[in-house]
């Protein structure tokens, strides 16, 4: 699965604001969807509300969804999404964390403004921040969502406030035991000590210098597939890990503003621009050699319904 979640433009290193809500890079999505899907991608968007509110960007993808060739999701950015009752800050940028009648309202109005700018009601989720909270299961249910892939594994947002998924693996499962199917985001431990991974890396966390220097010694790396930090060098020995291991499902992301230089810390320049795209023709290129098909939103829900097993 290749996800992008589609937003407006900001300052990475600045707090959410929500005066913040420019998708003047969509321009560029037309270009950029082509490109990934001569790859072999079928991209989700997960659009948020400044995008699904914004006619170009309603122009641009409605007409890709469809033909069939993309899907649209739902991404909760809590501090530019009506209603606007609580104060913007860390702790509230995770949407979990909101009191569960205002994340309900949130995810209520994005929902709605999602099928009618779109002509489909969404059924798959992200939460930005990754900020899923103990009622989001539930209010997601009630809206009508089958699939959240919000969950990061293996990553840990505690310091933040955030949740904490440093005990998940990148494998689907049921939330809760109920009918909600969680996709979370494909994630490998690599390096010789990686067996030691899921028990030991977590606790690295509070000394960033030892992460730093197991990463650099080979020893322990931890592995997101998303061409924003972690270059093609270290994502294609963790995507072959992932195939060997037997995982059936390898969920891949990124962040739209990448798609034109200087919106997002990882893609500056031009020449930021064609590393971005020669790691899709890595990753994409070795997904095709091992006979990895895309999976569209549909794929997903029907598997989850019929309770395939999502992995080996
Ligand atoms: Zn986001």
């Amino acid at each position: 699965m290749v996800f992008c979640d589609t937003e407006e433009e900001f300052d990475w290193s600045k707090p959410q604001n929500r005066d913040n809500r420019s998708t003047t890079h969509m321009k560029a999505m037309p270009a950029a969807d082509r490109r990934l899907r001569d790859l072999g991608a079928h991209s989700i968007y997960l659009v948020d509300h400044p995008i699904a509110t914004d006619p170009a960007s309603i122009d641009i993808l409605g007409p890709l969804q469809e033909a069939g060739t993309c899907g649209i999701g739902t991404q909760l950015h809590p501090w530019v999404n009506p209603p606007f009752e609580e104060e913007v800050n860390r702790t509230n940028s995770f949407a979990g964390n909101l009191p569960p009648a205002l994340e309900r309202a949130k995810l209520t109005n994005l929902t709605e403004t999602i099928a009618s700018s779109f002509g489909r009601r969404p059924v798959m989720y992200r939460a930005g921040r990754y900020g899923v909270g103990a009622n989001t299961a539930g209010i997601l249910s009630n809206l009508g969502y089958e699939v959240d892939v919000s969950v990061r594994a293996r990553f840990d947002y505690s310091d933040e406030k955030g949740p904490n998924f440093s005990a998940v693996k990148p494998i689907p499962y049921r939330i809760g035991g109920g009918g909600m199917l969680e996709v979370p985001l494909s994630s490998a431990y690599l390096g010789a000590l990686r067996g030691l991974g899921p028990a030991f890396f977590p606790l690295t966390g509070k000394l960033p210098i030892v992460r730093g220097a197991l990463a650099r010694s080979g020893l322990l790396n931890r592995v997101s597939l998303t061409p924003e930090g972690f270059p093609l060098g270290e994502a294609l020995p963790a995507l072959e890990r992932l195939l060997d291991e037997g995982h059936q499902v390898i969920s891949i992301s990124y962040h739209s503003p990448s798609i034109e230089p200087g919106h997002t810390p990882f893609v500056r320049t031009q020449s930021d621009l064609d590393v971005f795209y020669t790691w899709w023709e890595g990753i994409l290129g070795l997904l095709a050699r091992r006979g990895v098909k895309a999976a569209t939103i549909e794929d997903v829900v029907e598997a989850g319904r019929k309770a395939t097993p999502l992995h080996a």
